[in-house]
């Protein structure tokens, strides 16, 4: 039971991937956290929220009972436990945005030396996975046979010990597929880190902290994503280059001495890479500075 009916809780990888980013984005929403080791549950001393540290497997349960208002897991989790469960409702939690990390792929690995064509290659033989469901119903979509070796961990060593002849694991840079010798052939989900609410009925105080919570969450994120870009730029190229700066809402145009040209500021909603600033370059644009946001109330 909550001792303070205002504070709300948060799930939180306890340790791994997810752990040092969900904690970096709280941070960055200005909570102050008391993070003592080997405890299950952190007070924030500056907001009335508290963490609760668990294995990220864990997090949809306490979401969905509500032991916990949000949490922040992967969708490779929520597919893989609520794959059978197509009614949100019944799932009692809903997505409510991407957090922008965490960033991974369910795939299908072969051996290198595998001649792989479709997925019907894979016909008849044995394929080690931690994600049952996923890897089932991609086999059922594709009217394959094969046998599921059910691994909690270390699956990418299932075909060198001839326990499989294939893997269906996550993978991000594929690094470890390739020192296991294997090569990625398809790919069933993609995956990030999402924020997940219950949907048990939240007290009005509690509800009015993760209003406030979220508002801040979304603005640390649309932060991260956004960048503030500077240029002069002939006046001539102005439409054009409103058309380059991706997710750019109307820029702000100052004169300059030289009368054929502008300085021109904007925010862009998302990253500015070099090869746009090519283009920029091109219709004229010169001087061009891309500099993070910090903060973003929209
Ligand atoms: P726990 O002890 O909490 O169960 P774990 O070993 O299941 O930890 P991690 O390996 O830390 O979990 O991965 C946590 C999450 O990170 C994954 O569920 C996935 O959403 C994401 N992730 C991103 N890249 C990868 C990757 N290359 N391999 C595995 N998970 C990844
Ligand atoms: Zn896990």
């Amino acid at each position: 039971m909550k001792t303070n009916s205002n504070r709300i809780r948060i799930a939180i990888q306890k340790s791994g991937r997810l752990a040092e980013k969900s904690i970096h984005i709280l941070n960055k929403c200005g909570l102050d956290l008391d993070l003592r080791k080997d405890r299950l549950l952190h007070s924030c001393t500056n907001f009335p929220v508290d963490l609760m540290f668990v294995r990220d497997d864990d997090i949809p349960e306490y979401v969905a009972d509500g032991v916990c208002e949000i949490g922040v897991v992967g969708i490779n989790i929520l597919e893989e436990k609520y794959l059978s469960i197509p009614d949100l409702d019944k799932k009692c939690f809903e997505i409510l945005f991407k957090m922008g990390f965490g960033h991974c792929r369910l795939s299908l690995a072969v051996p290198d030396d595998f001649n792989y064509i479709s997925p019907q290659s894979l016909n008849g033989l044995r394929i080690a996975s931690s994600y049952p469901s996923c890897l089932r119903r991609f086999l059922s979509e594709n009217k394959i046979q094969c046998e599921i070796i059910e691994l909690s961990g270390s699956v990418e060593i299932a075909p060198n010990l001839k326990i499989a002849d294939a893997i269906c694991d996550l993978v991000s840079t594929g690094a470890t597929l390739r020192s296991n010798g294997l090569k990625e052939v398809t790919t069933l989900l993609s995956s990030e880190a999402c924020l997940v609410k219950t949907c048990k009925p939240i007290n009005p105080e509690p509800q009015l902290t993760l209003d406030y919570l979220l508002r801040r969450l979304k603005g640390v994120l649309m932060a991260q994503r956004s960048k503030y870009i500077m240029m002069n730029a002939p006046k001539s190229s102005i439409e054009q280059i409103k058309k380059l700066i991706p997710g750019m809402e109307e820029p702000t145009i100052m004169s300059l001495t030289d009368s054929e040209k502008v300085a021109l500021h904007a925010v862009a909603s998302e990253d500015i890479f070099w090869e746009t600033l090519e283009k920029l370059k091109a219709v004229g644009a010169s001087s061009i500075l891309v500099l993070p946001i910090e903060k973003v109330i929209a």
